[in-house]
């Protein structure tokens, strides 16, 4: 199978309206994608016809419009179990993203099963989303936070990693791909083997979940989350899928709303899954715009989207390379979509600044993984990631533009 074909790509760029401007005078370049995609009109549309139509709270009207409203909420709920493959739609709750879905579990999950020294076991390329809330939860317990160091090329060590797991740690908590590297984990073995020392594990989906289909019930995790705003469906809006079996002895985490079932003065009762998790008035335009981008994912094939996405991340990859003074950071055998570089007696700031007058945007930073940045003894990087409407002619320009950045720096 092969990416996308040329008419198949125009036809993908025309449904992105952002992507048809131009920055500084020159057509734009999206290779920021990791940090947030751009959306595509079907999104933009179902949010747009739901504030001007069919605006209302959901759940608690028993007129049309918030019924209407609550259908679709609801019908978003089985969308993306379908997507994920979860068993049942209760095991689905709806958050403001990848973050608020970790801090929701290391909050409730913490008061479930954690104890005085109790640890958590992570790796050494976690977005800081999944890394300061368990080292929180730790030190709370005076626990130890557990780290899976990672090696020169940007890969975890598996033997160090289940080493680790001896340790008994009362949940792994791991990134399927690394924001900052492109690293794609072995997350299947990684589980298997959490499990068969009878440890849950978390899967921060952020990063794959607009790359790869997942199966939430093949890979076996008890957890997975991620953001709307990284596959093409609004900010402020994502998932926290977890196994019924953990969701019904958790404890809520916020209080208000929809999550209760009686309230005294001095009693609650909760509601059952999965509104015990959703307290307050949700996003309700988010969540249908999050369900507009499951479909567009549906209908592009989100298999040729990630094989598509690969030829140009070797493509750009080989022709960086060439360029004198350039040091890639990662070099995994299993890698998504994701270029980090340096380039020897530059900034990235400098770098990035120089593309952006080009039209090329780029990221540079510690991209929120301060401990890959130590781990790589780099200040940042300067990244490129990308989506499935980028293009091979993109990658030419892209790597034309830090070529000369590069001969204006050096
Ligand atoms: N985890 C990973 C791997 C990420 O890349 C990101 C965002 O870049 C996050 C978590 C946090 O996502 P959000 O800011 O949407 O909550």
């Amino acid at each position: 199978m092969n990416g996308f074909t040329a008419s198949e790509l125009n036809e993908l760029r025309n449904q992105f309206p952002a992507l048809h401007q131009s920055i500084y005078g020159k057509p734009l370049i999206y290779l920021d994608n990791a940090a947030t995609t751009q959306k595509p009109q079907l999104v933009i549309d179902r949010i747009t016809k739901y504030y001007t139509f069919e605006n209302c709270n959901i759940h608690r009207g028993v007129h049309y419009l918030s019924q209407e409203a609550t259908a679709a909420y609801e019908d978003v709920r089985a969308k993306v179990a379908g997507f994920i493959h979860a068993a049942k739609s209760e095991e689905v709750i709806f958050t403001r993203g990848t973050t608020e879905s970790i801090n929701l579990i290391a909050s409730s999950f913490g008061k479930l099963l954690f104890e005085t020294g109790d640890s958590v076991l992570i790796t050494g390329m976690e977005h800081h989303s999944n890394l300061v809330p368990w080292q929180q939860l730790c030190k709370n317990h005076n626990g130890e936070l557990l780290v899976a160091e990672l090696d020169e090329r940007g890969e975890v060590s598996m033997e160090q990693y289940g080493k680790l797991l001896e340790q008994k740690p009362k949940l792994v908590a791991i990134t399927h791909i690394s924001n900052a590297l492109g690293t794609v984990n072995p997350i299947k073995e990684m589980i298997a083997m959490a499990h068969a020392n009878d440890i849950p594990v978390l899967i921060d989906g952020a990063q794959s979940v607009a790359h790869m289909r997942i199966d939430v019930q093949e890979l076996d995790c008890d957890f997975f989350v991620f953001s709307g705003h990284k596959m093409y469906g609004p900010m402020g809006v994502g998932v926290l899928y977890g196994k019924q079996k953990w969701l019904e002895q958790m404890p809520p985490w916020q209080f208000g709303g929809e999550m209760v079932d009686q309230v005294s003065l001095h009693e609650t009762t909760f509601n059952q899954l999965p509104f015990k998790f959703e307290a307050g008035t949700p996003n309700v335009a988010g969540v249908l715009g999050l369900g507009a981008a499951i479909d567009f994912l549906q209908q592009t094939d989100l298999e040729k989207i990630g094989l598509h996405e690969m030829i140009i991340l070797n493509y750009a990859l080989e022709k960086l390379k060439s360029i004198p003074g350039i040091r890639i950071i990662g070099n995994a055998a299993e890698r998504a979509g994701v270029i980090s570089f340096v380039v020897e007696g530059t900034h990235p700031s400098d770098i990035g600044t120089l593309l952006d007058k080009m039209g090329v945007a780029v990221r540079t930073g510690h991209h929120c993984a301060q401990p890959v940045m130590t781990h790589f003894n780099v200040p940042g990087t300067v990244r490129a990631s990308f989506a499935a409407y980028n293009s091979l002619a993109e990658a030419d320009i892209f790597v034309e533009a830090v070529q000369k950045a590069v001969n204006m720096l050096c």
